[in-house]
């Protein structure tokens, strides 16, 4: 599938495993969840555009490469939150941008209820974070909002999607990147995926 890049990493493979079993308990859960995220985050990032720069080293001058891209991470609230800290680590300069989406538990349709994003926004690449790629409701409707603020090149770092989800961006979205650690079987009838891994912020913040 174009566009679809599930991961094939082992160490992924492995911590999603543990991530999976009803057995872990919280904070183990939250590690795994930071880890996984890093290791996606390695990979969606690896055509970042870089430019040349002179420095010196202690022994000589030469050219070395800087990233040229600003970027910056969308969690979407509140599952992907735990994926914040662990992928910033990694790109300390990235800003935080915060759109709050909840899910109706009726039409399970997104609704957004809060936006902190910079009135003149000069990013030029986003990565939304969202552990669970159920429906795809939420992640479309951020793709959206994303969109409508001038951000052509935006990927979505998930840790499991269903396939619902995963037709449901593609097909509004096809320019959109999808870095995931698994593909599940199906939804069940409450919007949660199969086999899955349960409720993801709720396995996070203790709250289920
Ligand atoms: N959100 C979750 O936390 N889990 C799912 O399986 C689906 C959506």
């Amino acid at each position: 599938m174009p566009n679809i890049f599930p991961s094939i990493h082992p160490l992924v493979a492995h911590k999603l495993s543990l991530l999976r079993d009803k057995n872990t308990e919280h904070k183990k859960f939250r590690e795994l969840i930071h880890e996984i995220a890093v290791l996606l985050t390695y990979e969606a990032t690896s055509d970042l555009i870089l430019h040349e720069i002179n420095l010196d080293t202690p022994l000589a001058r030469t050219t070395a490469k800087v990233l040229s891209e600003k970027v910056c991470l969308v969690p979407i609230l509140r599952a992907g939150l735990g994926m914040v800290e662990g992928v910033w680590n990694l790109m300390p300069t990235a800003e935080v941008w915060h759109i709050g989406l909840y899910r109706d538990e009726n039409s399970l349709k997104p609704v957004e209820y809060y936006k902190k994003i910079p009135l003149e926004p000069d990013v030029s690449v986003c990565l939304i974070l969202d552990p669970m790629l159920a429906t795809g409701g939420s992640a479309v409707a951020t793709v959206d909002i994303l969109k409508r603020w001038g951000i052509r090149k935006i990927k979505f770092v998930g840790i499991l999607a269903a396939p619902q989800g995963i037709e449901n961006l593609q097909s509004h979205h096809p320019d959109v990147h999808i870095h995931l650690a698994g593909i599940d079987d199906t939804l069940n009838q409450r919007g949660y995926i199969l086999p899955g891994l349960g409720d993801a912020g709720d396995r996070q913040f203790g709250t289920g």
